[in-house]
């Protein structure tokens, strides 16, 4: 009976040598993938060891939690989707828009057709398109009237105020801005335009 029980007792050393080597293998494994999939979600080391800690503290019930709690996007995830944001934004801005209803415009439209806001006007000379701040045709250098007959007195006031203070409204434009809508204070409903009910 001696080399029985000798028997049992070997296998079951065995069993639980074998048992302790998958279970500890499992947790080790555990622990490096919480690393390195923190490592691809966060820049911060001190994340990245709590986190760790966690799994090897708490085991699978820390791979849960870690799961459920972590970074939704890795970093290079994160950075894919700002480029992306960043382009959309451009195309956008790229684009003229009304100051009024912020609906796409043409840059040859003096009035938006949706809103009635004023967009550009002719020049008095050779007729091109100018931004409403301007007073001088930079196609033909004749110096524009302002304020025109046809805006309400407190735009009018606004364009005196405006012609004033500014006399070299052009030399004002700083080149970083674009050429069209710089300042939205121009931008008044155009007033002789029947509501068309559109
Ligand atoms: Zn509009
Ligand atoms: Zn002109």
């Amino acid at each position: 009976m001696t080399l029985d029980q000798d028997t049992i007792n070997t296998i079951l050393l065995f069993v639980i040598t074998t048992t302790g080597a998958v279970v500890s293998a499992i947790w080790l494994g555990l622990i490096l993938w919480t690393w390195r999939d923190m490592q691809l979600r966060s820049r911060d080391p001190l994340a990245r060891i709590a986190a760790s800690l966690m799994v090897a503290v708490l085991g699978i019930f820390g791979i849960m939690i870690y799961i459920m709690l972590r970074a939704p996007e890795t970093l290079a995830e994160a950075y894919e989707r700002s480029l992306e944001e960043e382009a959309l934004l451009q195309n956008i801005e790229e684009k003229p828009v009304c100051p009024g209803c912020g609906r796409p415009v043409k840059e040859a439209w003096q009035v938006c057709p949706y809103c009635h806001t004023k967009l550009k006007k002719p020049c008095v000379e050779c007729g091109e398109m100018l931004d409403l701040p301007w007073n001088l045709c930079p196609y033909c250098a004749t110096p524009q009237p302002m304020p025109q007959p046809a805006e309400s007195p407190s735009a009018g006031r606004r364009a005196r105020r405006r012609s004033r203070s500014a006399p070299q409204a052009p030399v004002q434009q700083s080149p970083a801005q674009s050429p069209q809508y710089v300042d939205d204070e121009a931008y008044e409903p155009v007033e002789y335009i029947e509501d068309d009910g559109y």
